[in-house]
């Protein structure tokens, strides 16, 4: 991946995430990580390689489809967050079906099903302001999981808390991995990467190391 301006962000990348596993790319600060989860996330395209979501050549798609693509199989979630303020805890990861073609009646249900499964109910309707970061961070994660995607992409999921918050949000992603979601997870800490099942080592754009091994 070249950027604008001759920034040779990644290089000879070649990696396969199979369903079902939880895997960490881990590297310095400006190393290629969030270039790389960009463009596994059809969020960038690659300047030159070529990525397959489920067997499927990304950019033989049209921007339509390749939209629809992205709202019903991937899940985002950012370090910052990004929640709306004005909106609720249950509204906000509405907003995740909206480009899914969903009814608006269902949205609400799956939601609320949704904030279930990271254990929010009782905060269903609070706005993020009235959460805890650690809180939010859940409703983050109920969001990019309302519409069952195949993938969850998590770029430093637990940058902005603090270790003891950070680790109940690293229990959270493992069972929902354990219930079948596949996850990819984005850390500059060594300790996270190393207690997750594989770990993918990014420096200066290129793969240096993948815990699976060569072939994978
Ligand atoms: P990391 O996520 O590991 O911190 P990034 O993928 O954000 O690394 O950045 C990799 C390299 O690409 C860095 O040198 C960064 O400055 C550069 N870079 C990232 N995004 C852009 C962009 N939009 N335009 C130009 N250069 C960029």
């Amino acid at each position: 991946m070249v950027y604008p301006g001759g920034v040779t962000a990644l290089a000879g990348v070649s990696l396969h995430v199979m369903a079902g596993e939880l895997v960490a790319i881990v590297g310095p600060s400006g190393s290629g990580k969030s270039t790389l989860l960009n463009i596994i996330g059809t969020l960038d395209r690659p300047t030159s390689g070529t990525v397959l979501i489920s067997g499927q050549d990304v950019a033989k798609l049209s921007d339509r489809r390749l939209s629809r693509l992205r709202a019903r199989e991937i899940g985002f979630v950012f370090q910052q967050f990004h929640l709306t303020d004005g909106l609720s805890a249950a509204e906000n990861v509405a907003t995740g079906l909206l480009y899914a073609g969903v009814p608006r009646k269902q949205r609400k249900q799956l939601a609320l099903q949704a904030l279930a499964r990271v254990g929010l109910t009782h905060r269903a309707w609070h706005r993020p302001q009235q959460l805890s970061g650690g809180e939010r961070q859940r409703v983050a994660i109920a969001r990019a999981l309302v519409n069952r995607p195949s993938l969850v992409l998590a770029d430093e999921p637990t940058g902005a808390l603090d270790t003891a918050t950070g680790q109940a949000v690293l229990t959270l992603l493992r069972r929902l991995n354990a219930d079948g979601t596949t996850i990819a997870l984005i850390t500059h800490d060594r300790d996270i990467a190393a207690s997750l099942p594989r770990q993918i080592e990014i420096r200066d754009g290129r793969l240096v190391r993948d815990s699976l091994g060569a072939g994978n």
